[in-house]
C-alpha cells in the first residue's frame, strides 16, 4: 500500500525523523536531510524499485530511508544498523506509523551480514571521511547482495566518482548520477567549526547488468 502520493508529502513525513541520540564520529553518523531522502526514494519509486519490492537500507541510522521506502509500498524493508541506540529511536518512530509491520530492524555490522535476495538497496553510507574507504566498503556489501538496483549517496568529486564507477564495473553494475543534492550537516561534533556544513552529493543509481556475473563476493 502506498501511503504518500508525492515527493513533497514524503519529505514532510520524513522531516520528523529522530536525530541521532548520541552521534558517533567513528561511525560517521550524519543524517540525510528529508529533502534528499525523499528525492532518492522518489527516484527509486518512479523507476519501479520500491513498490512491492524487498528493500534493504544499509546503515539505516534512525530510519529515514527505511520509513520512506515503507510509505512508498515496499513489501519488506530490512533496516540494518550497527548502533543499537539508533535502532531503538528508529523503532519508536516507526511505531507511530501504519507501516510499522513491513520494517524489519536488524542490529548488525553490514560487512558480515548474510542477507541476500534483495530487490533494491537504498543507503546513505559513511562517506569515508573518518575511515578511508568506508563508502566503497558499503558499496561492495550492497553489490554482493546482488540486488537489481542500488540507490546510494556519495560525495561528488572526480576521484571518488572514478573509484565508484570502477568498482561498479568490477561487480557487473552500471553507475550513474541521477541527481545532485545539497547535503547539510549540522554542527554535531567538536571538530565541526561551522554551524552547518554544506556540500554537494550525488545520488547514484547502480543497475545490475543483465547476463553479467558478479566478479567477487
Ligand atoms: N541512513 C541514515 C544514516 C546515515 S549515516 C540516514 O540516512 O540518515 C551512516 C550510518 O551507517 C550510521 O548510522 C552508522 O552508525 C552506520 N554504520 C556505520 N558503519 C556500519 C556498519 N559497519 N554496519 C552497519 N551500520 C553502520
Amino acid at each position: 500500500m502506498v501511503i504518500v502520493c508525492s515527493a513533497k508529502e514524503l519529505e514532510k513525513v520524513l522531516s520528523r525523523a529522530p536525530r541521532f541520540p548520541t552521534p558517533k564520529v567513528e561511525l560517521e553518523q550524519y543524517p540525510t536531510d528529508s529533502r534528499t531522502a525523499a528525492q532518492l526514494l522518489w527516484e527509486a519509486y518512479m523507476r519501479g524499485d520500491i513498490f512491492e519490492k524487498v528493500v534493504a537500507d544499509l546503515g539505516c541510522g534512525t530510519g529515514i530511508l527505511s520509513l520512506g521506502a515503507a510509505l512508498l509500498g515496499a513489501k519488506i524493508v530490512l533496516c540494518m544498523e550497527i548502533d543499537p541506540v539508533c535502532v531503538v529511536s528508529a523503532v519508536k518512530w516507526f511505531k507511530d506509523t501504519d507501516v510499522y509491520y513491513v520494517i524489519d530492524p536488524i542490529v548488525c555490522d553490514v560487512r558480515v551480514s548474510a542477507v541476500r535476495s534483495i530487490d533494491t538497496v537504498v543507503m546513505n553510507p559513511p562517506f569515508g571521511v573518518h575511515r578511508r574507504g568506508a563508502d566503497l566498503e558499503f558499496l561492495r556489501v550492497a553489490m554482493a547482495m546482488k540486488p537489481r538496483s542500488i540507490y546510494s549517496i556519495h560525495k561528488l568529486n572526480p576521484n571518488s566518482h572514478r573509484l565508484i564507477t570502477c568498482l561498479a564495473e568490477e561487480y557487473g553494475y552500471s553507475a550513474s548520477v541521477i541527481a545532485i543534492a545539497d547535503m547539510m550537516i549540522p554542527q554535531m561534533f567538536d571538530r565541526h567549526r561551522k554551524r552547518v556544513h554544506r556540500f554537494k552529493v550525488g545520488i547514484y543509481l547502480f543497475r545490475r547488468k543483465v547476463n553479467k556475473g558478479v566478479k567477487r563476493e
